[in-house]
């Protein structure tokens, strides 16, 4: 079924292609795709010019010069085409609009499910669907205290009531699979279980992902193109709609698909976990390439007093003296590995394991869950004393397996030629040296492809600090 982006972008093919065009005659084929009846449909067509096609949710308006407008609902698989006139019909053309200037708007259908209801302009919210329709997803119309009061009075699971356009005009399946994974939000959660930050990070997240669909030209499903033919680029962007049993671009997990609502329904089962009753603490994880400039925004949240978790000083503590990590390390790579006052000799260790991969992940299986284990213990601290924001500064969020359970993710970037001479620069490194430290990582284009905030560490450090506040802002996450 083409989604809002799609009709979108009918509407503005429609309108370079016919806009201000003048209707001869028109033919019904399919007589009850019509209303009124075809005799006066056609005979109040005939004549008119088409000032402009507006659109009101997945409905396309088409409003004439003699006050009228024609309500056109595509449903599952209508489409708009223009043909110079005698072009052969095929066998699912349902209604032609033949044009003064010797082109034929048709209108075809394989499963006759659109309808055409022509009114009084003005009248056309009375036309079903229409007299109900919830708020356009714009950022005027769809505001954040809008949702919060239809999604406190409902225990509706938040899937179904998202589908539903009374509440918010637009929203198909595709959307809404994805702007729940964005949101971290199980397809199965009770609307009104929602914080308000979820209510406000999925009101971006909509904002977000539709805008950038109608830029990318719509989805293409099925049978379904563009007024004029040309197939939708979006769907390669999508991160978790038809992606069952492919991983989680985010944090790995098999993608799932089920049913909810009746509906095909497609979810991370590690990102998107139902909740009770969810956390009011928001947990951002800040992370960046090398020599990004991560610390220069941590200490944004440092100046205003917000908690940081530093993961790299997590890694240290897990293997103070004494610490279950550390005798395990003496178990596996040797006691020589301890110092005689009980630290660990890291330089030692460094030596063992820094060329040596598998060396490598026998010390990361001893201290990953030791990391993993000691920050959840932080988090849950914090989320009983009902802390707004915690910050988990982690150069490793996603290489070391924490992107799912934060619950937003800042991303701190920098052009690959500004990131080599800041490498340079601060390790006092070769160009060479400083290309293959960089390249070693995962690339910053993969970590910014799933972020859910970009901070361009491009220009002056005020600039970077002003971003971050910003989205601390538009998400409240700051007073
Ligand atoms: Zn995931």
């Amino acid at each position: 079924m083409p989604e809002l982006p799609e009709v979108e972008t009918v509407r503005r093919g429609l309108t370079r292609l016919v806009g201000g065009a003048t209707i001869d005659h028109v033919d019904v084929i399919y007589e009850k795709m019509v209303s009124p009846a075809p005799a006066e449909f056609k005979q109040q067509l005939a004549g008119v010019t088409i000032d402009q096609i507006d659109r009101r949710g997945k409905y396309l308006l088409f409003r004439f010069d003699n006050g009228m407008t024609m309500v056109s609902h595509l449903r599952m698989e209508g489409k708009y085409d223009v043909q110079p006139e005698g072009a052969p019909l095929t066998k699912h053309t349902h209604v032609v609009f033949h044009l003064t200037d010797g082109r034929e708007l048709r209108y075809t259908d394989t499963r006759k499910f659109g309808r055409m209801n022509l009114v009084k302009n003005g009248a056309e919210l009375q036309v079903a669907g229409l007299k109900t329709i919830g708020p356009e997803p714009t950022p005027d119309t769809l505001t954040f205290d809008y949702m919060k009061q239809i999604f406190n009075k409902s225990k509706k699971v938040i899937k179904p009531f998202l589908l539903d356009q009374s509440n918010i005009a637009g929203l198909g399946n595709i959307y809404v699979d994805e702007t729940l994974w964005m949101t971290r939000i199980n397809p199965e959660q009770p609307a009104n279980t929602l914080t308000d930050f979820q209510i406000r990070f999925l009101r971006e997240n909509i904002l977000k992902e539709l805008s950038k669909a109608i830029d990318g030209h719509g989805t293409t499903v099925h049978s379904f193109s563009t007024a004029f033919g040309n197939a939708g680029e979006f769907q390669n962007q999508l991160n978790v709609y038809g992606r069952e049993g492919e991983p989680c671009v985010r944090c790995g997990a098999e993608l799932q698909k089920t049913k909810v609502a009746q509906r095909g329904t497609h979810y991370c089962p590690r990102c998107q976990v139902l909740k009770k009753k969810p956390s009011q603490t928001v947990v951002l994880g800040l992370t960046g390439g090398i020599a990004t400039g991560k610390s220069s925004v941590a200490t944004v949240f440092h100046d205003r007093d917000i908690p940081v978790i530093d993961a790299d000083q997590v890694a240290r503590e897990v293997v103070e003296p004494d610490s279950l990590a550390l005798s395990q390390i003496a178990a596996t790579f040797g006691t020589a590995m301890i110092q005689p006052d009980g630290t660990l000799d890291r330089h030692r260790l460094g030596q063992r394991v820094f060329n040596d991969e598998d060396e490598l992940d026998k010390l990361n299986a001893i201290t990953s869950p030791a990391i993993h284990k000691a920050v959840k213990k932080q988090v849950a601290a914090y989320r009983r004393k009902h802390t707004p924001l915690v910050v988990f500064d982690a150069p490793t969020l996603f290489e070391g397996d924490y992107a799912y359970d934060v619950d937003v993710i800042m991303v701190v970037a920098l052009d690959t030629a500004a990131q080599l001479q800041r490498l340079m620069a601060r390790d006092n490194m070769s160009e060479a040296d400083a290309r293959s430290r960089i390249n070693s990582q995962l690339p910053l284009a993969e970590k910014i492809n799933v972020a859910d905030i970009v901070v361009d560490n491009g220009g002056s450090i005020d600039k970077t600090k002003a971003q971050v506040v910003e989205w601390l802002n538009k998400l409240h996450l700051v007073d």
